[in-house]
Order: structure tokens, then sequence, then C-alpha cells
């Protein structure tokens, strides 16, 4: 699946998925709640919040969340993510944009430059950008080669 092939109203299912189970969310220490809901080239969507754990460094995302479900579900390529979130799980305040650490993760279930992340604060006021436009000259599978 191609990027044109992602339609607007596609981009507003993934958006409205993720709102959907943005009050899921499991952020009792930063507040800062998110939701993510992945697009496999399968047609499947998977949903993710994030997880926080007392101790901190056990906290889970909701993007990676999203991603390994799929994989445990047999989904291995990701076409898009959308990707919701704030503080006290208000997504308008800003345009939320996964970690370092999601992206690298993507990384190995996209094609840079044909994965899609939707970043919004609805489904009417979004953003979009490649994987390769949030994680340039990047470390992948290829390299390993
Ligand atoms: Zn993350």
């Amino acid at each position: 699946m191609k990027r044109q092939d992602i339609t607007e109203a596609k981009k507003k299912e993934l958006i409205e998925k993720a709102l959907e189970v943005l009050p899921n969310s499991y952020a009792p220490y930063s507040n800062y709640n998110v939701a993510a809901a992945a697009l496999f080239d399968s047609g499947n969507i998977y949903t993710g919040v994030n997880v926080e754990s007392a101790s901190l460094g056990a906290t889970n995302c909701a993007e990676r969340n999203a991603i390994q479900t799929a994989v445990t579900n047999g989904d291995r390529r990701l076409v898009a993510i959308a990707v919701v979130g704030g503080m006290h799980g208000d997504p308008t305040g800003a345009y939320c944009v996964p970690c370092g650490i999601c992206r690298q993760v993507m990384r190995d279930f996209a094609d840079k430059d044909e994965m899609i992340l939707i970043s919004a604060k609805s489904a009417e006021d979004y953003r979009e950008y490649t994987l390769e436009e949030i994680l340039p000259y990047s470390f992948g599978p290829e390299s390993l080669d």
C-alpha cells in the first residue's frame, strides 16, 4: 500500500480510533496521555495507549503497544499511524509526536519513504509526515545486511 492509497477518510478513521482509546491511557505519573492507531498493509488497524509503571523505566508508549500487538497478530507492514495525546488527555493543545524509541521501532516495519505519521489534534486538524522526515539518516534492518 502506497502513501497515495491512504484516503482522507482512512486518515480520519485512524484518528478517530486513536481518540476512542485515548481515555484508556494509563499515565498517572506524567499525566501525558497518548493513543495511537496503526494501519497495516493487510488493512488491519491496531490501537495502543501509553502504559506507565511506578518504576518509570517499564513504561511503554502507545505507538509501540499498537505495533507490537500487530506483530503479535502476524502483521508486519506498517503503512500509517495516527497519534493523539497531550497533558491530562487533551489532544487539542499540541500535535503529539512519537518519541525517538518509537520512531526507531517503526523503522523495522515500515518503508521509510511511504509510511505516514498522522499527528492529530482532531480528525479535522492534523499534520502528516513520512518516517524519513521524522527519522532521517536512520539505522535500519538493511544496515545489518
Ligand atoms: Zn515512544
